[in-house]
């Protein structure tokens, strides 16, 4: 017993002396943490491997573009019938957001494409410059349809964004309420774009559809298909 106690109280000592001299070390004689790997060809690393193996593609893919965004927790299904599966909060895609926007992540992973394939090479060729900020007016929100009040809009699952303007890099701004209708480029590009969403998206709206979107465009990948641009 004697021996034992002698054992644990020396090999106590030892952790003492260790922890004090790690804490006494100058910073310079501290381990350095080696740095994060690369990312391999086509984003293929799989960082949630207990996520569904969709879901794993979507979100490793949806890292592969730069985008910064939060993985929401599997909602459990509303009473008003909202439900948001496979939820990110998107904190930014390429561009800065006027404020975070929560979607699904096909729907996250499908708007940060059409920027960077449509949005993003359209103000270059018609404005010379990029585009700083999108502007949003909300993701996932429980709410009825426009002009269906029984039926739970695509925004209720996740699977829509609308989207009122853009900042451009040089501050400008283009809104759909003060340009899609006017002459000049603000009014191409927000026009020029609209109708490109249709090739992205399964429903697209704006000032053309309805007097509901008069001052937004609503992008979805709902099942139902509609180009109302
Ligand atoms: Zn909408």
């Amino acid at each position: 017993m004697a021996a034992g106690f002698r054992m644990t109280s020396l090999r106590m000592a030892s952790v003492i002396v260790l922890l004090l001299a790690a804490a006494c070390a100058p910073r310079s004689q501290q381990p350095v943490a080696p740095p994060a790997p690369p990312l391999p060809h086509g984003g293929a690393l799989l960082l949630w491997p207990n996520r569904d193996a969709i879901q794993s593609a979507c979100l490793n893919d949806l890292q592969a573009t730069g985008a910064q965004f939060e993985l929401i927790a599997q909602a459990e299904p509303g009473k008003d019938g909202c439900t948001l599966q496979n939820g990110v909060k998107l904190m930014r895609t390429g561009l800065t957001l006027n404020r975070p926007v929560e979607l699904t992540c096909p729907m996250a992973l499908r708007l940060v494409q059409f920027e960077q394939e449509v949005l993003l090479p359209e103000a270059q060729k018609l404005f010379g410059q990029s585009l700083a900020q999108l502007n949003h007016a909300g993701g996932f929100t429980c709410k009825a349809m426009t002009g269906n009040g029984k039926r739970i809009s695509e925004h209720g699952h996740g699977r829509a964004i609308d989207i009122w303007g853009f900042t451009l890099a040089n501050g400008g701004r283009i809104s759909v309420t003060d340009h899609f209708r006017a002459r000049g480029r603000e009014g191409t590009y927000l026009r020029d774009v609209n109708r490109a969403a249709c090739r992205y998206f399964s429903v697209v709206l704006g000032p053309n559809a309805d007097a509901a979107h008069a001052k937004h465009f609503h992008w979805d990948i709902s099942q139902w298909k509609r180009c109302g641009a």
